[in-house]
């Protein structure tokens, strides 16, 4: 899953190639994929891009005219790749762009149920359409951090990956966060003393950070995450087999030394049926 370090990896990757040329087609788009029918796909035809702005997870196209925003949200499965003129790339990819010369964007979705989306807006429903998210996460200070933190009572983990009270942060990042933070993804927000709140801010920023520059120059999963999908591997400062729980429909990685006073976490499914 795509999650800010990625997506804003891909925004500078992109930014050149997809403002380089006026477009000449847009599409075709998958019927799942295409969200928005008015204004038509068509529109875009003639224009140019301005470049590309990310706003959480998802990525935005305005045309330099000021007239259309492209919107693209990945969701899971969804990759964007900008193809020189040429070169070859999907049969048949979920979403294309051709621009003058050649040179293509296109979106592809290996899953069977297609929920990667793109959508053709004016810049105001665009506005519309990102004003539910929350701040953006690397910008993000500890006097703001433990605002958002003491205004509910919640779990860190879901509250982490909570887009409208934080944005640009997913499961995997969750995990990488709340592990360089020494927090157990079970601590209430409310309950964090305030080193706490300031060690949470710190690898906030530096987790998206390190995961930004690792993607940047390439990095595949493997290499990036420490603690995400690592079950049973060492952790990385201490040696302790990393952990795994499920906790409503997601899957957490943890190390039980550095933050849960090796303690195991329980599975809430679990717990909650047995209470
Ligand atoms: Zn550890």
């Amino acid at each position: 899953m795509p999650e800010l370090p990625e997506m804003e990896a891909w925004r500078r990757g992109l930014a050149e190639p997809v403002s380089a040329f006026p477009i000449a087609k847009a599409g075709p788009a998958h019927i799942a994929t295409l969200k928005t029918f008015d204004p038509p796909l068509a529109s875009l035809e003639g224009r140019r891009f301005r470049g590309v702005e990310r706003r959480g997870k998802r990525l935005l196209f305005p045309t330099d005219d000021g007239e259309l925003v492209l919107l693209v949200h990945l969701m899971t499965a969804g990759r964007l790749k900008a193809l020189a003129a040429g070169e070859s790339g999907p049969k048949q990819p979920a979403f294309a762009i051709e621009f003058v010369g050649g040179s293509k964007l296109v979106l592809t979705e290996n899953a069977r149920k297609k929920r990667a989306g793109v959508w053709l807006l004016t810049p105001a429903a665009a506005e519309a359409e990102v004003a539910h998210l929350g701040p953006e996460a690397i910008d993000l200070d500890a006097a703001a951090l433990a605002e958002i933190l003491r205004s509910d009572s919640r779990r860190l983990h879901p509250l982490l990956r909570d887009q409208r009270a934080i944005a640009g942060i997913g499961r995997a990042w969750a995990n990488e966060i709340l592990h360089a933070a020494r927090l157990s993804p079970y601590a209430l927000s409310t309950d964090l003393e305030d080193d706490e709140v300031a060690r949470l801010a710190t690898a906030v920023h530096d987790e998206l950070s390190r995961g930004l520059a690792l993607r940047e120059a390439g990095a595949g999963d493997d290499r990036t995450y420490r603690v995400h999908d690592k079950l049973g591997k060492p952790c990385h400062v201490c040696g302790t087999p990393i952990a795994r729980v499920d906790f409503e429909e997601h899957t957490i990685y943890y190390c039980p030394e550095c933050q849960t006073g090796g303690r195991v976490l329980k599975d809430r499914r679990m717990s909650r049926l047995l209470r």
